[in-house]
């Protein structure tokens, strides 16, 4: 068997010398496709079989692929009027497994996965796809975040009707928050979503992330309160539900359960169902008026997030504090750190690096007015950021420090509640 005239996401059926499969013929890849046809079989089961075996296929069902265009060649977001924009940037949602080393490597292009998905074609909304990067979100850089930001303004700016953004899990958590910062009075939603396991594995959750991601960026602001940036992944295990987070409180907390995303919920969703529950009450910052989308990519790179450890000494701290114009500490319970590490932060700060303080307990807030430690810290200078996530205080800074030079210009911003990054009151 050498040609046949179907497309990935068309619905056959194979007969092989000695079985018969049903299921969605899965892109093409590289070497092993020339001898293996990959097919997602209804169970979500992805197999492959030997194109030697093949004695016949049959088409049941063509995948409405015209429907979903724009190779990445092509999008120019000329056409994105009304429309839904998957700008790929990489990471295991884009990825396949390698057959033959057996690992996870980069391999779908934004059109890739609509055909890999070729339930999309249910959500009745039109799309189009653009292959922004090609990373493992690992290997991201600000000027990734920046180049993101840019492409999601120029889909904005033509009209898109909301962005899904694949990316790589590790990371996702940072990028979401950088560009909840650098894209202001957003009006429609940009949400992020990644997979645990590559689309082409039984498991994976790479589409039901998807088809959810679609279906949120799908619905209409006025209604669901859902512009802004927001992160939405796996909810529990049982394949059902995605949980919706604002970008800048949720981070990855599972190195490889499909629900590792856990932070304040916005909201649940189920595209199958047409279920959608939201959980924000009362917490929209922005008027339902339309303004004008910014872009601000401004950001200062030396910022750096450092974790307290007990055998941090007085001498490392200095030398990082002569590296960084900010630093994020991740102080230990309300924002501690060792009282040996207080004199070398006065002085860092008295020669203006800005420090602010988070805590590794991750849930609740700092609060330095508790114990004799914290004061100091106070008093030294040190900025507690109420219940910021550490990572987001940390990109936050990055943005702050792009924008002020002076110390209560700094403090103000960071203080301030600009996406969502800070709750007035901690709930239980
Ligand atoms: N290391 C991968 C990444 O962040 C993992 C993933 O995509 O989930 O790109």
């Amino acid at each position: 068997m050498n040609s046949y005239d179907f497309n990935p996401g068309d619905f056959v059926q194979i007969t092989t010398t000695d079985k018969v499969f049903e299921g969605h013929l899965m892109p093409e890849y590289e070497l092993e496709s020339r001898e293996f046809l990959f097919v997602k079989l209804k169970s979500g089961y992805n197999v492959g079989i030997r194109k030697v075996q093949i004695l016949n296929i049959e088409l049941i069902k063509r995948n409405v692929k015209k429907e979903i265009a724009g190779s990445e060649e092509e999008c120019d977001f000329e056409d994105a009027d009304g429309k839904i924009l998957i700008l790929a940037t990489g990471g295991t949602i884009a990825s396949k497994i390698d057959y033959i080393t057996g690992g996870v490597k980069p391999a779908f292009s934004a059109n890739d996965l609509l055909s890999t998905v070729p339930e999309i074609s249910e959500t009745g909304v039109e799309i189009l796809g653009k292959q922004i990067l090609n990373k493992f979100s690992e290997n991201l850089t600000p000027d990734d975040w920046i180049k993101i930001a840019g492409e999601v303004y120029k889909c904005v700016e033509k009209g898109a009707k909301g962005i899904v953004i694949p990316h790589g899990t590790d990371t996702l958590h940072y990028s979401s928050a950088m560009l909840s910062f650098m894209l202001k009075n957003l009006n429609v939603p940009v949400v992020f979503t990644g997979a645990q396991r590559s689309s082409d594995r039984g498991s994976s959750d790479a589409t039901l992330n998807l088809i959810n991601s679609i279906y949120f960026a799908s619905l209409d602001p006025e209604k669901f309160h859902n512009k802004g940036v927001f992160v939405l992944m796996h909810e529990g295990i049982d394949d059902k539900f995605c949980a919706v987070f604002r970008g800048t409180k949720v981070r990855k907390m599972h190195t490889s359960m499909r629900d590792a995303f856990k932070g304040d919920k916005f909201a649940r969703l189920n595209f199958f169902e047409k279920k959608f529950e939201r959980y924000e009450n009362g917490k929209i910052l922005e008027k339902d008026e339309k303004n004008e989308t910014l872009l601000d990519t401004k950001i200062e790179k030396n910022v750096m997030l450092l974790k307290y450890f007990p055998t941090l000494t007085p001498e490392i701290f200095e030398i990082l504090c002569e590296k960084y114009k900010g630093i994020v500490i991740e102080g230990t319970g309300l924002g501690h750190v060792h009282d040996s590490l207080i004199e070398p932060i006065k002085k860092a700060i008295d020669k203006g690096t800005f420090i602010a303080m988070t805590s590794q307990t991750i849930f609740g807030r700092t609060n330095l007015n508790v114990y004799a430690t914290g004061r100091k810290l106070l008093k030294a200078g040190v900025v507690p950021c109420e219940d910021m996530l550490p990572e987001a205080a940390y990109i936050k800074l990055m943005f702050a420090l792009g924008h002020h030079n002076k110390h209560t210009d700094i403090k103000n911003f960071m203080l301030t509640n600009i996406a969502y990054e800070i709750n007035e009151r901690s709930e239980i």
